[in-house]
């Protein structure tokens, strides 16, 4: 077989890879992008975050058009099947195919189909998907931007029909009359979300004590709140037994005895870094138990010329984040540092109804550190663009700190919230004073805009300090 030598060999064509590629190719060095799935995207093209927020638009502009009285005048409400709502992703997800596949061409990575396996530190087979080798490709360095998978339980069946995975959820042929989603983090929550608004009977089971705990408390008992409000079952502190399959329904035992029947369940209960079966173990690098690689501050494994990024490596797991691993680690393997870093603020966006974002410490985060902060609450219902829209479910929250007026956190829920973080967040990461709640009040916004909530929170917080 005959054997193709590159300067840089990338595994993996989702945000991770591409940010890897991008930022390699544009070096001139040679390049090959290797991908075992038949369009380049990654995960979070074709089966995580764009149809998952594609199909939740779908849901949430058809629940919001059957619920405003203008358009109900006009006949009954409008009804589509849950396939009919997966493939309005299909459009999106070509777009972002076509444009992300010229990206490759431009910038001359080659594009090659396979599922990757090392031989040795330097060379990879790339396999089809029967396992028969296809090609022999050799490199001076690697970055692995393989991602993740959902964590399959080995004693529930995934090939039956009523049980999926958040990759298979998108398949599933029709409407189900209820669903009960095991796993009560982002994704779970998310399709808690999507499922409700389709008028599904939902159970949302949560093996912890309350919702994303990682979230401001404020923000947690609101999604409580809102979601249950909006008829959503909520089990905490539940652990799953068992799965009763029936001819029409399938039954979700809990340790605690529960029994909850369905028409389908979604498992939406970890997840596992694509790290096995590629040779790694044979160089010395290990995954851990869950699947992830082990890297140092320049995303190098324990080999220094083969570099991991995104899902693989664990948190965040986020598409914004993956893109930005790729790039410093794009940087450091051609030039030798990177002193570019992962901020350390991450933004959080969830896509539930309603839409949760969140930037930077909490209250509970804050008492803790004894940091003397301060609150501003601004709510969406005093807001006239809320008002305009009917979209008034909301808060936005600034925790500063009382003394100096620096922002320390952001917490926001309600329509948009995942794009209004971004404004405080230009402010939040400014360095010394130009860090400071004084800004919002100083500044003159767009009337009406849902930004104002940032100098109605900042004024209301300024009234309890001043
Ligand atoms: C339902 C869902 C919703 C999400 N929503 C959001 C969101 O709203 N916002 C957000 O920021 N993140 C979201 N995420 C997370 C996001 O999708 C991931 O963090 C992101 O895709 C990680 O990028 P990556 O490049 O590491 O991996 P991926 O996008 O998973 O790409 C990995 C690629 O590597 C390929 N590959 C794997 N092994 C091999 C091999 N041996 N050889 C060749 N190719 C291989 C795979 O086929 C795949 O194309 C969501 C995830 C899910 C599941």
């Amino acid at each position: 077989m005959s054997e193709q030598k590159y300067d840089v060999i990338v595994i993996g064509t989702g945000p991770g890879g591409e940010g890897a590629a991008m930022t390699v190719a544009k070096t001139g060095k040679s390049i090959a992008v290797l991908e075992q799935y038949p369009q380049v995207g990654g995960g979070c093209t074709h089966w995580g975050t764009i149809p998952s927020k594609a199909l939740r638009h779908a849901t949430s502009r058809l629940g919001e058009f059957n619920r405003h009285p203008l358009y109900r005048s006009i006949g009954k409400p409008a009804q589509f099947s849950y396939p009919e709502l997966v493939r309005t992703a299909e459009s999106v997800i070509s777009q972002q195919v076509s444009m992300r596949h010229d990206f490759y061409d431009r910038n001359q990575a080659q594009l090659i189909h396979g599922r990757a396996h090392f031989l040795d530190s330097h060379t990879v087979e790339l396999r089809a998907a029967d396992g028969r080798p296809k090609l022999r490709l050799s490199a001076d360095a690697f970055v692995i931007a393989t991602g993740s998978r959902p964590y399959r339980p080995e004693d529930l069946d995934f090939t039956h029909p009523r049980i999926f995975d958040s990759d298979t959820i998108l398949g599933m042929p029709s409407t189900p009359r209820s669903i009960t989603i095991y796993g009560a983090g982002v994704i779970g929550c998310e399709y808690a979300s999507i499922f409700r608004s389709l008028g599904c009977k939902v159970d949302l089971v949560n093996t912890r004590s309350q919702l994303l705990a990682f979230l401001d408390d404020e923000i947690i008992h609101a999604l409580n709140y809102h979601l249950r409000d909006q008829g959503v079952m909520i089990r905490h502190n539940e652990v799953y037994e068992c799965v009763e399959y029936h001819a029409d329904s399938v039954t979700l035992q809990l340790k605690s005895g529960k029994k909850i029947k369905s028409d389908a369940i979604l498992w939406a209960n970890g997840r596992t870094g694509n790290a096995s079966d590629m040779g790694l173990e044979a160089l010395g690098i290990t995954p851990n138990g869950r699947g992830h690689l082990r890297v140092n501050a320049n995303y190098q494994t324990e080999l220094p010329h083969i570099y991991a990024v995104g899902d693989v490596i664990g948190y965040p797991s986020l598409a914004s984040a993956a893109y930005d691993q790729g790039r410093f680690a794009g940087t450091h393997l051609v030039e030798g540092r990177c002193d570019q870093h992962l901020v350390e603020y991450i933004p959080t966006g969830i896509y539930t109804s309603p839409e949760i974002s969140s930037l930077g410490r909490t209250e509970k985060e804050l008492t803790e550190a004894c940091i003397p902060y301060e609150v501003g609450h601004s709510w969406f219902k005093n807001l006239a663009r809320a008002q305009i829209t009917g979209k008034t479910v909301g808060m936005l929250k600034i925790l500063f700190h009382r003394e100096t007026l620096e922002l320390l956190g952001i917490h926001c829920f309600g329509n948009q919230a995942s794009e209004i973080i971004h404004i405080g967040q230009a402010i939040m990461s400014q360095k010394g004073e130009a860090n400071n709640l004084l800004y919002f009040v100083n500044t003159t916004f767009n009337y009406p805009t849902m930004a104002e909530a940032y100098r109605v929170a900042a004024l209301n917080g300024l009234n309890r300090v001043r």
